[in-house]
């Protein structure tokens, strides 16, 4: 019988057990019978003392120049290349997405490292003409102290990579907790960050359940940021948590997108997008699409395209090359999608292909669900309005463009949207009337590139921006400077004649 490995907390530079002795398992969710590894199930001391060791490192580090940071971050990416199969692998095992689909998530966090680090010898900041003589005017970008890092499990390395190399370069110290779904993914991360030469107490990794955890992760007095990727449902909890303490609070949750198909569409380039929008990540995306709402003139031949490509899928475990889509991420997981099936059922949807959970043969280990696809949805239907998280489709009929655009913003959320169309004059029109903070042309609604930024409107954000140079918005704070070198008092606004 192999040895299953146990993983612990990072906390100023030692890897320690949690103060409960417990630990709770990883399992694949292709093959429950796998246990990946035994993970710490941390108390709210554990979380303390981490925050602690955040607080004492977070002098220096401040200190030390910001192209020295990025040095050390440089490195980090360095380690994730030559790690990035068997972080891939590790990840594939740990939430099912197939190997594809995990190597992107690995070189997501590659690509954050060096571009992020780059920003180490730009933070740029501004100088501007102060209105009175001999008077030199600045702003700067400051560092805020400790970040709680919060994060989900369908992009356990990316999105991790997303908050911390960001918080890092600014000058910030972190404490992250990864979900509880896929933790190897996120200690992968942090043990890059300790072979890089990050100093102890900058990174801190503590691992268990985020209603154990997040109370001193979110209200403690030392903590300035709390950084959240997550449902909106937590989200909410967070944004309350954070209020009392003025603490900054960073959002990026649900998402209900959508895939806008005019009847000049290519079709068939169309439907290869919504199946990688729908299918990708067995539908488990913040930007899946979800919804594809289609011109009634080409609606058919749409939906019998799509489903035929969609019956054709393979499914099955992720590290099998072949294989095009994997499990959902767990038992709970598969049972919101059954849910959701039951619920587009009575509502009236019509089921066009799939509707059950795969149970026999090599399925029978795992949280296997068939892509699924409903046609015929109204738009204030559940499951073209609530966030479903699976293989679930819902294809929804619409009379004209104005309509098609209508129906695509009538949701809660506001992450992403596409269109496919060749009328350059309606693509511009989306571009400008979707109320998504992403939007794509003649591609599906999936495919951020790190540069970019990233987040959405409505429930799905509350205005901050990941990725690109806006997220260094979020994890610095601008400082307005005054000098003056005029030897006397003056007075702006009043010393104006
Ligand atoms: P989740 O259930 O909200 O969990 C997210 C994180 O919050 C996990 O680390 C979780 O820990 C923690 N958490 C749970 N309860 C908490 C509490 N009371 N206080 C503080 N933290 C708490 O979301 P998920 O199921 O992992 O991820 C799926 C959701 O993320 C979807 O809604 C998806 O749209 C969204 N998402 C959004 C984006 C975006 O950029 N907009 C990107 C990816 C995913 P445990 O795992 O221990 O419960």
């Amino acid at each position: 019988m192999t040895q299953i490995p146990e993983f612990k907390n990072y906390i100023a530079g030692e890897w320690v057990r949690s103060s409960s002795g417990a630990t709770f398992e990883n399992r694949n969710p292709a093959d429950r019978n796998e246990v990946i590894g035994m993970f710490q199930k941390s108390t709210a001391k554990d979380a303390e003392e981490a925050i602690a060791a955040a607080r004492e490192a977070y002098s220096s580090w401040r200190l030390l120049p910001a192209p020295r940071r990025a040095e050390i971050l440089f490195r980090v990416g360095e380690i994730l290349i030559k790690r990035k199969e068997e972080f891939a692998q590790q990840m594939t095992r740990e939430m099912g997405k197939v190997i594809n689909e995990t190597r992107g998530d690995v070189q997501e966090a590659i690509d954050m490292s060096f571009f992020t680090a780059g920003e180490g010898r730009r933070l740029y900041g501004h100088t501007t003409p102060a209105e009175l003589p001999n008077k030199f005017a600045m702003s700067v970008r400051m560092p805020l102290g400790v970040c709680s890092l919060i994060t989900p499990w369908n992009f356990p390395m990316a999105i991790p990579s997303w908050k911390l190399i960001p918080a890092l370069v600014c000058g910030n110290t972190v404490v992250i907790k990864p979900a509880s779904d896929t933790p190897l993914s996120c200690y992968n991360l942090v043990k890059a960050c300790e072979e890089a030469g990050i100093p102890p107490g900058v990174v801190n990794f503590v691992t268990g359940s985020g209603s154990e955890l997040g109370t001193s992760l979110m209200t403690h007095p030392d903590v300035k940021l709390v950084s959240f990727t997550g449902s909106t449902a937590i989200g909410t909890t967070v944004s309350t948590a954070c209020a009392p303490g003025f603490k900054h609070c960073n959002l990026e949750m649900g998402g209900k997108n959508v895939i806008l198909v005019m009847e000049d569409a290519h079709l068939d380039l169309a439907v290869e997008g919504a199946i990688w929008g729908g299918f990708g990540t067995s539908g488990q995306r913040c930007t899946a699409a979800s919804r594809v709402v289609v011109h009634k003139k080409v609606y058919k031949e749409f939906v019998d395209k799509f489903a035929a490509r969609t019956r054709s899928l393979r499914i099955g475990n992720g590290l099998d090359p072949h294989v095009e889509m994997g499990p959902v991420v767990s038992a709970s997981q598969l049972r919101t999608v059954e849910s959701y099936v039951e619920i587009g059922k009575k509502e009236g949807a019509k089921l066009v292909t799939g509707g059950r959970r795969l149970e026999s043969g090599e399925y029978a280990r795992g949280y296997f669900h068939e892509p699924t696809i409903f046609g015929d949805v109204s738009h204030k239907m559940r499951v073209a309005q609530e966030e479903i998280f699976g293989p679930v489709v819902s294809v929804i009929p619409a009379d004209h463009f104005e309509h098609a655009i209508e129906i695509g913003n009538d949701v809660p959320y506001g992450l992403s949207a596409a269109i496919y169309t060749q009328d350059v004059n309606r693509a511009f029109m989306a571009m400008r009337d979707m109320y998504t903070g992403i939007f794509y042309v003649n591609a599906s609604t999936i495919g951020a590139e790190v540069h970019l930024p990233f987040g959405g409107t409505k429930q799905t954000g509350n205005g901050h921006r990941e990725a690109g140079i806006q997220a260094l918005d979020i994890f610095s704070e601008w400082k307005a400077i005054y000098v003056d070198y005029s030897g006397k008092l003056q007075k702006a606004q009043i010393d104006h004649d």
